[in-house]
């Protein structure tokens, strides 16, 4: 949207000159309300992709269907013109998203058991391979089961990697590790793996041609190569029988599986640490990763972080930093950096705030607690919301702020929850310290 350019709707016939409304609608619609349906249909989408997994695991809710029909019908033409209205709708659809990622959270232990911290191989063993990304544990599930006994390992990419804390999932030998890095890289990654690649959910990229023809896409997945019917992953093992093996390769281990059921097994400790003062602050650095330079200041932010402090992360974002070394907080055993797992585990950080707040019988914007938080696309942008109508204050937000926030919203965002752009890790750093 340019500097002069108000809004941008095409949605219907009358739309202005035949190509688009973009200083007000020719229906009479604000561009503040065309900013608001923006939001929520960018919100909705976030909600329906983890709805999505949950119904794949058997489990739906009809608050949140319901909510996912209005809140598209309520953007129709001609239906609803009313700012407030649409203000609710972002807020309600946060709480909405909170509700869908708990039950999508309870669909994953209910199937796999809660996760539990593990060491995760960044390495490689020698022999054939399947390399799995994107968040469906469910497609991980069915591959591990069809390739068990066939001599072929399966390694984890992206946003698979928390999968290797589920007793469900880690059980299988041949889970054998995590290979690469955040989906921005995959076109490099991809290249250099021997194998099959199996993309369950986004972030895909568009394939280069060196990998094209042994990458696979489901589900809703598609980017003009062999699509996966079902669960059905015969065409990928014989591909992985077929293809180049991979090259043993030693590596470092990194950690995952710090959900909130584990972190809250370690609250004792981690209470009288805070109280005893070797812990002074948590931050959650994570969220959604991409391609722009500016994303290193994620890496330099927790590099900065002072030894008394505790870093949680989530999503692809952690990728940044997650094969440096944090160690564990002086004089305790709490390691310094929990990885609390997939986007959605999101979820899971709420409840470890919540449970903090409770221990130490203050809201969980009292907490020295600080978010900073990357974005990019659109499931960061209802867990954004959650965090919103969860009340959760001082938000730091980058690598930018979200282009179709207009002014006049992005004002009510920081008025009220005092939302802002990341700055410099040094002033920003400094700023949360004196919290
Ligand atoms: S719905 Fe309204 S703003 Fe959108 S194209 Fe039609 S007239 Fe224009
Ligand atoms: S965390 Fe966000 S950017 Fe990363 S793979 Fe998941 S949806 Fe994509």
């Amino acid at each position: 949207m340019s500097e002069t350019q108000a809004m941008f709707c095409y949605q219907c016939e009358q739309t202005a000159g035949g190509t688009g409304c973009t200083r007000s609608g020719v229906c009479g619609k604000s561009p503040t309300v065309a900013a608001l349906q923006d939001l929520l249909i960018f919100g909705l989408k976030g909600v329906a992709a983890y709805a999505y997994h949950a119904r794949e695991l058997g489990v739906h809710d009809d608050e949140v269907d319901a909510f996912l029909a209005e809140g598209l019908f309520a953007t129709l033409t001609n239906v609803d013109f009313d700012v407030d209205r649409f203000i609710g709708y972002n807020l309600e659809c946060g709480r909405i998203n909170l509700k869908t990622m708990k039950m999508l959270n309870e669909a994953h232990v209910a199937r796999f058991g809660a996760a539990m911290p593990t060491a995760v191989e960044t390495g490689a063993k020698a022999g054939p391979a399947i390399l799995i990304s994107g968040h469906d544990l469910l497609a991980l599930e069915n591959l591990l089961k069809q390739t068990e006994g066939q001599g072929i390992n399966v390694y984890t990419h992206g946003e698979m990697l928390p999968a290797h804390g589920y007793p469900g999932l880690k059980k299988y030998p041949h889970l054998a590790g995590n290979y690469g890095g955040a989906w921005q890289v995959q076109q490099r990654e991809f290249a250099e793996f021997p194998g099959p690649i199996v993309m369950t959910t986004n972030c895909v990229m568009a394939p280069k041609g060196d990998y094209k023809d042994r990458l696979f896409t489901m589900g809703p997945v598609g980017v003009g190569v062999q699509q996966i019917k079902g669960f059905d992953f015969s065409a990928v093992i014989a591909a992985a029988k077929a293809l180049p093996p991979l090259a043993a390769k030693a590596e470092k281990k990194i950690t995952t599986g710090f959900q909130h059921q584990a972190v809250l097994g370690l609250a004792g400790p981690i209470i009288d640490a805070v109280k005893s003062g070797k812990i002074r602050h948590f931050f959650l650095i994570g969220g959604c990763d991409g391609a722009k330079p500016g994303r290193n200041y994620y890496t330099d932010f927790a590099q900065a972080v002072p030894q008394d402090c505790v870093i949680l992360t989530l999503a692809c974002g952690k990728y940044r930093f997650n094969k440096l070394e944090f160690g564990t907080v002086p004089g305790t055993a709490i390691p310094r950096l929990l990885d609390i797992g997939q986007c959605n585990d999101a979820y899971s950080a709420v409840e470890i705030a919540v449970a903090l707040a409770g221990a130490f019988k203050c809201g969980v914007n009292e907490l020295p607690l600080s978010f900073i938080i990357t974005w990019y696309e659109q499931k960061a942008v209802a867990i954004l919301l959650t965090l919103l109508h969860l009340g959760i204050k001082n938000i730091r937000l980058g690598p930018s702020l979200p282009a179709f926030a207009r002014p006049e919203i992005l004002k009510v965002l920081q008025d009220n929850f005092n939302l802002m752009p990341i700055t410099t890790v040094e002033a920003d750093l400094a700023a949360c310290l004196k919290k």
